[in-house]
């Protein structure tokens, strides 16, 4: 969800870090019917801070699916883990494009 308390300064570098594509999906901005947000990848609901390392953009499927989740169950083993931290992980380490040009998880 947008945060109004993000400085149009931050907002700004954000974007252009992430070079106006979704840092989940890879999906660019300019294709989106919606606008993208500025998500805290830690939750402000679960202490998270509007600072530079914990800030993402985000499409609108991206930025609703995850919402204030951290935590996914992993389809294999079924156990609780980690979501992808676009500080922290390599996209290309767990994703991969289809032949659709949608975004899916790779083993
Ligand atoms: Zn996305």
């Amino acid at each position: 969800m947008a945060d109004s308390r993000i400085p149009a300064a931050l907002r700004e570098h954000v974007t252009h870090r992430a070079k106006n594509c979704c840092e989940y999906c890879y999906s660019q901005s300019r294709f989106a019917v919606q606008p993208f947000s500025i998500e805290h990848i830690n939750p402000t609901s679960k202490g998270g801070l509007s600072t530079e390392d914990n800030l993402a953009l985000s499409c609108q499927g991206c930025n609703n699916h995850k919402y204030n989740k951290t935590q996914g169950s992993d389809p294999i083993s079924g156990q609780k883990t980690p979501l992808y931290h676009p500080r922290i992980h390599a996209w290309t380490d767990h994703f991969v494009w289809n032949e659709d040009y949608e975004p899916v998880w790779h083993k």
